[in-house]
């Protein structure tokens, strides 16, 4: 491939890698992933004219119909519940919205920030982590399941678009990042910072979407959560601000700055690291141990704030009495695949060959929308 930009036949300049190496050179940090310095994909592919390696994985998973199926997926209330709270996309694309904020900061990659972040939580079955926790009961002598190991097989086998090559063929590090996620004990080499920020992101944006959809719902009361001292100092300094704000104007303001003062904790505890430190590589920044982690006193405000939410909120009655049925549902669902298997599409027929029926079935449910399987619940159990 040519070294210089090349004018394809619409008369359009093209850039090539040199190209890209030196926008990346200009616009991000040397501690940051460079495009140039990707090791590839499992199976090799031609550099795309005018997109890097990072921005194609981006645009691969937001065409994957695992994506699209996220926007009829539990995030923590089911679509019973009403329309104002998130689903599994739009956690996703508050989660994308906040990482790139620090990327843009930190000067990291912010496409391969994208790609991870709308990766993240594609592994989701229907029901949330209700649908997690069913689907892990049922394969539990057969290694479990876990969403974020069903990411990578998504990434790798089940998502069906290229004639060339099994799943997505994404970048060895956005496949890496991914797995991180598998096993968060935190051990070993820190991971690259873009997927550092992408973790860091997910937090703060479940923190606080939780407690506002839990709001909506009349879950829990304002005076309840400003009962926390991470709420409290957050109203605190808006009411410093706009003094006499209450009720709904006070909810919102708070919000705001919740996300806003954890996003500023952690980017000035990083930039005084990675000033410090100055890694000269993002294997540097790794063989450097750099971890982006809150401070200590907003860890400990946000743990505070995750233990109400667990108590209050993911085991109130209401959600409680949700996830009973919807678990009910999935298990019958896997029980009646396994015993007549001629029911199942003939994809997940034929891969229950090399894979396993049971894998298989929960494949297949595990990729089904919460609006796909109780459709498919009641004409199955009809009577
Ligand atoms: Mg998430």
């Amino acid at each position: 491939m040519s070294k210089v930009s090349s004018v394809s036949k619409s008369g359009a300049a093209q850039p090539s890698d040199e190209m890209l190496r030196n926008r990346e050179a200009a616009l991000l940090a040397p501690y940051a992933m460079h495009s140039v310095d990707s090791r590839g994909r499992e199976y090799p592919e031609l550099p795309h004219p005018y997109r890097g390696p990072f921005q194609r994985d981006r645009d691969r998973i937001v065409h994957s119909a695992a994506y699209r199926r996220l926007s009829y997926k539990t995030q923590v209330f089911t679509n019973e519940m009403g329309d104002y709270h998130r689903t599994r996309l739009t956690h996703t694309l508050e989660v994308a919205s906040i990482a790139r904020t620090f990327g843009r900061a930190l000067r990291l990659n912010e496409d391969l920030i994208e790609a991870l972040a709308l990766a993240h939580d594609i592994g989701h079955p229907p029901f949330g982590h209700a649908g997690e926790d069913t689907l892990n009961a049922c394969l539990q002598d057969e290694g479990g399941f876990n969403h974020n190991s069903q990411a990578l097989r998504i990434f790798r086998q089940l998502e069906v678009r290229y004639h060339e090559f099994p799943g997505l063929n994404l970048s060895v590090e956005v496949l890496e990042g991914q797995a991180s996620r598998v096993d968060k004990t935190g051990h070993g080499r820190p991971s690259l910072l873009e997927v550092q920020v992408v973790d860091v992101a997910d937090s703060i944006a479940y923190d606080t979407h939780d407690a506002d959809d839990a709001l909506e719902s009349g879950l829990v009361s304002l005076e309840t959560l400003l009962e926390l001292p991470l709420w409290s100092e957050a109203a605190d300094r808006v009411l410093d601000r706009r003094p006499g704000m209450t009720g709904d104007d006070l909810r919102r303001a708070v919000l705001h700055e919740l996300i806003d003062s954890q996003v500023s904790d952690l980017l000035e505890r990083g930039m005084a690291l990675l000033a410090e430190t100055a890694p000269e590589s993002s294997t540097a920044a790794r063989q450097a141990g750099i971890r982006l982690e809150p401070s200590r006193t907003l860890a400990e405000k946000k743990s505070q704030l995750e233990a109400f939410l667990h108590d209050r909120v993911y085991r109130h009655p209401l959600v409680m009495a949700q996830r009973r049925t919807a678990q009910a549902e999935l298990r019958q669902m896997f029980e009646l695949f396994v015993q007549r298997p001629e029911l199942l599409p003939q994809k997940f027929r034929q891969q229950s060959e090399a894979d396993g029926l049971s894998r298989s079935v929960a494949d297949y449910l595990a990729g089904m929308t919460d609006r796909f399987i109780q459709q498919e619940f009641r004409r199955l159990f009809a009577n």
